[in-house]
């Protein structure tokens, strides 16, 4: 409990024991230990060039003071056309695309534009730590369903998901690709959940950040591409993943005009707006993603071989990874039966630097999951590896 000596301060409720987390606990142990960093998701991997000497030409040019509340109208065009050319969804840019500080502040907005105090939100457990806060921001109980987990995945639970729905939700928080898990849900489970939605009219907020990072033959399918979907969803992505450059935080919404139109009445208080010259090159590298991306996808799926192959060799049951920045890994193998025990002795033992999974469980789940990050330089991860592989010998 936070406390100032000699007042009567204490933290608001909505935020108390919301402090340091596993996160902050094994980002240390990785600098006091001179371990491998492969807890947090912080991509070391190049931008396009172009894109960072259009942010400098900005920079230079003057483009430095607020751009319109909603973002420059260039990046919401690049937005919509965005949408349009890879998933065949026409939003106007005028009135259905919102600029945001990330996808973290659209995803806040959006939870407190579209939901009140007393509401329940449906979320797939394990789930990216902001969502349960979000909620809590605005008064309102995430409700986890956990996601199964068979030989090598993890699947939707039809069952546990139905079972969720009470009068009181009021929204779905749906995130694919999935972070922590690396699941890309299929086409059949994107129409179990929009069903369930459709009969219960529920909103969908989906978490697509990692869009164009899938490492199997099946594109991304957005929910909102689902018929009867599009006038429910909320759409958020953000250019951090796509073009590792998560420290600009420029994310975006795309929906239905009144459904942007409430996120954008909480947005506007929340930062107002952010970033004009990342705007502006963002919209001119929106254009050409896909090629990017391509090259992208290669190399982080090399990166994601070479560590579940690591992890394989080290004794570990690791998962199959889809797409996104991370392999989970079942620890019992190597004869620990709980993750965070597991993390915490990997930095000295090993000298690498995992998270548990149960640090994005909001129920209790397996706690034998550990999730490891290959968003690194090759030689970073080769460093890992052969960390990982010599422990078991
Ligand atoms: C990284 C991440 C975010 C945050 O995106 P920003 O654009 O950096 O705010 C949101 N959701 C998921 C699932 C993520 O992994």
């Amino acid at each position: 409990m936070d406390t100032v000596s000699g007042t009567a301060w204490r933290p608001a409720a909505r935020v108390a024991g919301m402090g340091t987390s596993i996160f902050t606990e094994m980002t240390e142990l990785a600098r006091a230990t001179g371990a491998i960093n492969l807890g947090q998701g912080v991509p070391e991997l190049a931008s396009p060039p172009a894109l960072l000497r259009d942010v400098a030409d900005a920079v230079l040019a003057g483009a430095n003071q607020y751009p319109p509340a909603a973002g420059l109208l260039a990046l919401r065009e690049a937005v919509a056309a965005h949408q349009e050319r890879c998933y065949g969804l026409a939003y106007d840019p005028a009135a259905e695309v919102l600029v945001t500080t990330g996808a973290t502040e659209a995803l806040a907005a959006a939870v407190l534009a579209l939901c009140d105090p007393g509401d329940e939100i449906i979320a797939f457990d394990p789930c990216y730590d902001a969502y349960a806060a979000d909620a809590r921001l605005a008064g309102a109980t995430l409700v986890g369903v956990p996601l199964a987990v068979d030989g090598e995945g993890f699947l939707l639970d039809g069952d546990a998901l139905r079972a969720a729905v009470t009068p009181r939700t009021r929204a779905l928080i749906l995130n694919t690709p999935h972070n922590p898990t690396g699941k890309v849900f299929t086409p059949a489970e994107l129409a179990a959940v929009a069903a369930l939605c459709q009969e219960h009219d529920l909103t969908v907020i989906t978490d697509e950040v990692y869009e164009h990072l899938v490492y199997t033959d099946r594109p991304h399918l957005p929910i909102a591409a689902l018929p009867g979907m599009r006038e429910r969803t909320v759409t958020v992505s953000s250019a951090g993943k796509t073009f590792n450059t998560t420290g600009w935080k420029v994310g975006w919404v795309s929906g239905p005009a009144p459904l942007v139109a409430a996120v954008n009445a909480a947005k506007q208080f929340l930062t107002y707006a952010s970033g004009t010259p990342y705007q502006g090159a963002l919209a001119r590298a929106l254009g050409s993603v896909e090629e990017w991306a391509a090259g992208l996808r290669a190399e982080l799926r090399a990166n994601r071989d070479l560590l579940t192959e690591g992890l394989r060799a080290a004794g570990l049951r690791p998962f199959r990874a889809d797409a996104g920045y991370f392999v989970q890994a079942d620890v019992r193998p190597a004869g620990y039966r709980d993750g965070v025990a597991f993390c915490r002795e990997l930095p000295g033992r090993v000298g690498v630097v995992a998270i548990p999974t149960s640090a994005f469980q909001l129920a209790e789940g397996p706690r034998w999951l550990v999730r490891f990050s290959f968003c690194k330089r090759p030689a970073v991860l080769e460093d890992a590896v052969a960390r990982l592989r010599r422990s078991a010998d």
